[in-house]
């Protein structure tokens, strides 16, 4: 295996990225079993891309733009909005079996803030099968290595190029050197307690670039989605917003709608005027007593196991942690700033989605980013690596309950100096041991520094948009000054 490729994360990025490497011998790392702790398998609502004859490119980069609030990259988001077609012509090569019309085509849905209908998906469980077909591919390419439950820990790097990577089965640790490691390890969202994010999508990957002295870019945007289902469950059952498109409303404790009619308006306002009813005490609920288990078998089938049936009464919701609009920050090849890191999916910062993600771009985005750091490794031969040994480092563990505990306090819908000043002086003297805690150090610095509300990042003492303000903030482990760097 020794100077092959090595991606780290089973989700829709990494697979996608490890397929489109073949025929080049490649290793892909799975934390969990193949598939497994995916965001990927999650999805609900599904892809979007311009397939429908009223749409267009232009449109749907009109679209992310408006919903970026102000920090979309411009000739990031035309890339990635061009590659959704490719995105649904391979889908549909390996063998996806998305939701048609009578006459043949794609049956498109409508999310918010999509001026067209342009939702690719498979029913209500798109993600499962993106992931059907993509693992079904990876398990038929030979060139793929497949490890699973190997939990990547250390990223080696010497005069900013990397060198190797150390992951962990069991008790068991391992070192491959290689000069290119992709890092697709998905979101933060398990860094708050609620959230519909995978327990374990705490950002390790992002850390591990941070102390291999990756720039991160864009982390202090979180964006919170207004509608999990509130029955306790931990991570929390997320009621796609595709019900608001075919008509869902909400409705407050007494049955009354309250969103205006704008209950389809973007996923930070509807986000802030949920988490306002519970901040006064009520509770919320979604009622979609006119839609049937037959168009949305998921989320009927999530709200039936917890005792409630969304054709007879409304569906409690809250806002949960969902997608983390930043990460590492990499080039149009994918690239970080260390030589041979990349980064792809929702790892990554590319600029697609500024301050604010428009639905059901991610996994577009998950799967073109894959395909773009494939092309630029190989576009190159693997380099020679340094000769000095690569020993095996010893990771400190995270608190994620304190940790959940003081995300959730400080860093969540609403923000202020006091709450996250409060964060990073908990979280960054757990910054050198713990890679959450790095994470969340570093999140709230960057929140701290953004004073102004933009997007998915809303401060109580900035309430205004800074037009002086629009643009990207990276940072990186040089910012944590409780961090102790070896020369
Ligand atoms: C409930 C839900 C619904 C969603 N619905 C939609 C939707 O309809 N449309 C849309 O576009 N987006 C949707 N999203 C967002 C989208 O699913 C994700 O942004 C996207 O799937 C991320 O893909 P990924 O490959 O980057 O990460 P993931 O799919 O999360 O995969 C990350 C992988 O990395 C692995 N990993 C993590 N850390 C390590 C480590 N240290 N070592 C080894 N492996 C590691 C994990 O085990 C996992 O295999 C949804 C998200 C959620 C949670």
């Amino acid at each position: 295996m020794n100077n092959q490729p090595v991606i780290i994360g089973g989700g829709a990025a990494g697979l996608m990225a490890a397929l489109c490497l073949a025929p080049q011998k490649t290793v892909l790392l799975c934390g969990g079993s193949l598939g497994g702790n995916a965001a990927s398998g999650w999805a609900q609502g599904g892809i979007a891309a311009v397939v429908g004859p009223d749409d267009s490119l232009d449109l749907h980069i009109a679209d992310t733009i408006s919903a970026g609030a102000g920090l979309c990259d411009p000739a990031t988001v035309a890339r990635m909005i061009a590659g959704g077609p490719w995105v649904i012509e391979t889908l549909l090569k390996y063998g996806a079996n998305f939701g048609r019309n009578p006459d043949g085509s794609l049956a498109l849905g409508l999310e918010a803030a999509h001026a067209r209908r342009r939702i690719v998906h498979a029913k209500d469980a798109t993600g499962a099968e993106v992931m059907r077909v993509l693992i079904n591919a990876v398990r038929a390419t030979p060139s793929i290595t497949v490890i699973e439950q190997a939990v990547a820990e250390h990223v080696f790097v010497k005069d900013n190029t990397v060198q190797g990577v150390q992951f962990r089965v069991g008790h068991d640790v391992s070192i491959i050197p290689t000069s290119a490691v992709v890092i697709a390890t998905g979101g933060v969202g398990g860094l708050f307690a609620h959230t519909t994010n995978p327990r374990t999508a705490t950002g390790a990957g992002l850390a591990l670039a941070a102390r291999a002295g990756a720039n991160l870019r864009d982390i202090e945007f979180m964006q919170f989605h207004p509608t999990a289902l509130a029955c306790g469950l931990d991570p929390m059952p997320l009621i796609s917003e595709a019900l608001r498109g075919e008509g869902a409303k909400f409705v407050d404790t007494s049955g009354k709608p309250f969103m205006n009619g704008n209950d389809l308006a973007a996923r930070d306002i509807v986000a802030r005027a949920v988490a306002a009813k519970y901040a006064a005490g009520e509770q919320v609920f979604l009622d979609a007593r006119h839609l049937t288990a037959e168009k949305f078998p998921a989320v009927f089938a999530a709200c039936r196991a917890n005792g409630i049936n969304p054709a007879l009464q409304p569906i409690p919701v809250r806002p949960a942690a969902h997608y983390h609009m930043g990460g590492i920050a990499v080039n149009a090849q994918s690239e970080s700033s260390v030589h041979g890191l990349f980064a792809c999916g929702e790892a990554a910062a590319t600029g697609l989605h500024g301050a604010n993600r428009l639905a059901s771009n991610s996994l577009l985005e998950a799967m073109v980013t894959g395909r773009d750091a494939a092309a630029a490794i190989a576009a190159r031969p693997p380099r020679l690596l340094s000769d000095t040994p690569l020993l095996v480092q010893r990771p400190g563990a995270d608190n994620l309950p304190m940790i959940r505990e003081i995300c959730s306090a400080n860093l969540g819908i609403l923000r202020s100096a006091a709450g996250l000043s409060q964060a990073i002086a908990q979280l960054s003297p757990l910054a050198q041991t713990s890679n959450a805690a790095l994470l969340a150090t570093l999140m709230a610095q960057a929140a701290l520094r953004r004073t102004e509300s933009r997007g998915g990042h809303s401060r109580t003492d900035y309430p205004r948009t800074n037009p002086a303000l629009a643009q990207s903030f990276s940072c990186n482990i040089h910012d944590v000054p409780t961090m102790k760097i070896a020369a």
